[in-house]
């Protein structure tokens, strides 16, 4: 099958609040015509200007993905942008009205579920591909990603927690063989002692068991309990599907990365994007995803415990 460009087939709204400022936040994905790519705009600002999901754009990495272009920024942006990889979604207009994504549940899944609601649709403009040719590494204390040459674009995720719910994770996504739906419901984490404290600094303020696995010393404070015992590895490849969507094109690549986050993913693009001889960009390589419908059946069955 040849790999072109894709769009949603009709528009589709979600609402919900912000994490960061705990406020009401709505989305709405809106079809896009071929070559457009992914660009959010801020439509409660005068002029509703746009911001192109680009990670030239990363103007903040702490706690999530902030996009911003000429001084206005947009929060959460990960947990749609992986939806849109596992989707392979490359052109979509998305209206927001307010400064942040709303953080739904935590996961993906919400963004899954609304875009297989929406359809879609197939566009008559071929797709290209970054194809890796060299090794590129980045390395931050005891934090590492490496991206290597590869026939697929697979994640090789790992995270070592001193927690005893967590220790060392890790999850192994090759796109094609992994249903996107293993690692679409794995929510984002944090803990107790640092939710408590980033209230006080008046961040977090949405933040709730509704919207992340909490823990404390121990325990999952969560009612349900871990959707997966390993979802704190799968968010983490979740949250770097979202983050490499901002590389605006498709990368054949195996990336290996350990206790890596938001910086760390935006870091090695910035090391991928340098030096033109790292890569090439092929057209028509031939598509490795399963059908969307087939990928992410799992998920219309899926119902997060309350
Ligand atoms: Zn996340």
């Amino acid at each position: 099958m040849q790999m072109v460009q894709k769009t949603i087939t009709r528009e589709m709204t979600l609402q919900g609040i912000g994490v960061h400022l705990g406020k009401p936040a709505t989305v709405t994905l809106k079809p896009a015509p071929a070559h457009h790519g992914i660009v959010f705009v801020r439509k409660d600002l005068p002029n509703s200007p746009a911001i192109e999901a680009h990670y030239r754009n990363v103007v903040n990495t702490q706690m999530a993905t902030t996009l911003g272009s000429g001084g206005v920024t947009l929060s959460t942006t990960e947990h749609l942008l992986a939806a849109l990889h596992g989707f392979g979604i490359d052109n979509l207009l998305v209206e927001v009205n307010g400064p942040e994504l709303p953080i739904l549940d935590g996961s993906s899944a919400p963004f899954c579920r609304a875009i297989l609601e929406a359809g879609v649709t197939a566009q008559n403009a071929p797709r290209t591909t970054l194809v890796l040719k060299k090794k590129v590494e980045v390395k931050v204390d005891e934090k590492w990603a490496v991206a290597e040459p590869s026939p697929h674009f697979e994640v090789f995720g790992s995270i070592d927690w001193d927690h005893p719910l967590i220790g060392f994770q890790q999850f192994h996504y090759i796109e094609g063989k992994t249903d996107f739906a293993e690692i679409a419901s794995a929510r984002t984490f944090g803990f107790l002692k640092d939710v408590e404290k980033l209230k006080k600094l008046g961040l977090a303020l949405g933040g709730s068991l509704d919207n992340a696995v909490v823990l404390n010393e121990a325990l999952v404070l969560n009612p349900e309990g871990l959707r997966y015992p390993d979802e704190f590895a799968r968010h983490k490849v979740l949250d770097s599907l979202g983050d490499f969507k901002l590389a605006g094109i498709p990368i054949q690549a195996k990336f290996k990365m350990h206790r890596a986050g938001h910086d760390l993913h935006k870091q090695i693009l910035l090391e991928i994007f340098k030096d033109a001889s790292n890569y090439e960009i092929v057209e028509g390589v031939r598509e490795a995803r399963p059908e969307t419908k087939a990928k992410v059946a799992a998920l219309g069955s899926y119902r997060p415990a309350v």
